[in-house]
């Protein structure tokens, strides 16, 4: 809505020195639910910039970059200081922030045309919000079930991985017997080469023993043999 300064209420207030800081420079009214260029940081009236930006993609102060956002704090600042008269001739007077609703609905002076007109858009506007809620609530719904699922998935996975963890611990513990299992069979394989290198040498000492024995009986033989030819010989001197 275009807000014509000529209304504006100036007995009240000293605001002629800083007027050029709330005029739109789009339009040159006072600005409607201002929009402030971060860059520059002058302020337009909200509808003013959006028409603007879409035709020219730039800030109409010629700002090199440029972004634009609603200046919520200057708008409470212009609700404080800025009083008008109605110009529909109710002689209300209206703050800033009740404008735009008193020319368009509570002024008695609002013909009911208009005011039916203005119900008939709010209604269908109300609709288009409505189809739009209904759809994000849909959307919104659908998520919550993706996202409960989720919950539940992720809470069965954390117990699949809370067993995976028991059996490997398990699995761990069975392995570090397991290792000690073989350090005891390689000690107790150790010990039985170490017996049977003892058993071999044993073996081999019998074996000699047996060799000795057997030269022995011989040389006993030899020896009777002896005995009988020195106690012929003895025998034959005595004759
Ligand atoms: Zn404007
Ligand atoms: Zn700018
Ligand atoms: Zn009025």
């Amino acid at each position: 809505m275009y807000i014509d300064s000529t209304y504006l209420q100036r007995e009240n207030n000293n605001i002629d020195d800083i007027e050029q800081l709330f005029i739109c420079s789009i339009c040159e009214g006072i600005v409607n639910k201002p929009v402030q260029c971060i860059t520059c940081q002058n302020n337009f009236c909200e509808h003013c910039i959006k028409e603007w930006d879409e035709k020219n993609h730039s800030c109409p102060m010629r700002c090199a970059k440029y972004s634009f956002q609603r200046n919520i704090c200057f708008e409470n600042f212009l609700s404080d200081i800025l009083l008008f008269k109605c110009q529909k001739g109710c002689g209300a007077i209206i703050p800033y922030s009740k404008l735009e609703e008193h020319l368009n609905i509570t002024c008695p002076n609002v013909n009911s045309e208009d005011f039916r007109q203005k119900f008939e858009d709010l209604s269908f506007e109300f609709e288009k919000y409505k189809i739009r809620f209904d759809t994000k609530k849909y959307t919104h719904l659908k998520l919550t079930k993706n996202y409960e699922n989720l919950l539940v998935e992720n809470a069965e996975l954390q117990t699949q991985i809370r067993a995976y963890q028991n059996v490997n611990e398990e699995l761990n513990t069975k392995l570090f017997f397991l290792e000690n299992e073989e350090d005891d069979l390689q000690r107790k394989n150790d010990n039985m080469l170490m017996e049977q290198d003892l058993l071999d040498e044993k073996i081999y000492t019998q074996l000699d023993i047996q060799k000795l024995n057997r030269d022995n009986k011989i040389l006993n033989r030899k020896n009777e043999r002896l005995q009988i030819k020195l106690n012929y010989f003895k025998d034959m001197k005595k004759l």
